[in-house]
């Protein structure tokens, strides 16, 4: 399905080279979701994309899809550099993680305007997030990401009452990822065993918006909780585990 070129909003997800000049990216596209790239010749041509290239960016990129399955970026404009995300370890670490869930989450070329604004809004946050947590995948903000794309992906975890039986007046000791959300002691076999403030603290990163992740006054526990929530979802409806989780 050859076309013409278009212009598109996109963020840089990843990209690595492809041989002595080129260069394939991963990037999620307001317009049509996630598409691969490559920028060829990038060693003449560095001083038209220059860094605006680099993972994190936000970008107007100019894309040309041809016959095969990698479209061709003639051109790009600089929206957001995220520079000073890119350049901070701690942050840099949190926006590896954000950016592997979106790969992992978002690997159709479909329109999603609802994940590429998640997506945008999560890195403009990101350029000033403090050290806040032990390690870069407990931050705050990107717990919340992580949780509102398994929404908009259709998984949202049910953390309100037990998933399993609907009891709204027993306390919720668990998570189990076959019923969908957080269980109750009598439903809880096999469940992953949660604390009571690590279920009210996923639940408050997932309904309050990103900006205001920092507020939740998230515990050390409750964080580890909120993350083991993720990444069970992720092995039960996706069957994956982030690498950047392993190194953040
Ligand atoms: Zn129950």
């Amino acid at each position: 399905m050859a076309g013409r070129p278009y212009r598109t909003e996109a963020v840089v997800l990843r990209s690595f080279r492809l041989g002595e000049a080129d260069r394939v990216l991963h990037l999620y596209t307001l317009d049509r979701g996630r598409v691969g790239a490559v920028a060829k010749g990038i060693r003449k041509t560095m001083s038209r994309f220059g860094a605006r290239l680099e993972p994190l960016s936000h970008v107007e990129a100019l894309l040309h899809q041809g016959s095969g399955e990698l479209q061709t970026v003639t051109g790009v404009e600089l929206i957001r550099s995220h520079h000073s995300a890119r350049e901070d370890r701690y942050r840099l670490g949190v926006g590896l993680v954000g950016a592997e869930a979106m790969l992992r989450l978002f690997t159709e070329q479909e329109r999603n305007p609802r994940a590429f604004e998640a997506l945008t809004r999560f890195l403009d946050l990101l350029d000033d997030v403090p050290v806040r947590a032990a390690r870069p995948s407990l931050d705050p903000l990107v717990l919340s990401f992580q949780l509102k794309l398994l929404w908009l992906s259709g998984y949202l975890p049910h953390l309100t009452s037990c998933a399993e039986c609907g009891a709204t007046e027993q306390a919720l000791v668990g998570y189990s990822a076959r019923a969908g959300g957080a269980v109750c002691g009598a439903c809880s076999e096999g469940a992953l065993v949660l604390s009571e403030s690590g279920i009210a603290g996923a639940e408050s990163l997932l309904i309050r918006p990103l900006a205001e992740a920092g507020d939740v006054g998230l515990g050390d526990r409750s964080a580890r909780d909120a993350l083991a929530v993720i990444t069970a979802a992720y092995e039960y409806f996706g069957n994956f585990r982030l690498r950047a989780l392993r190194s953040a």
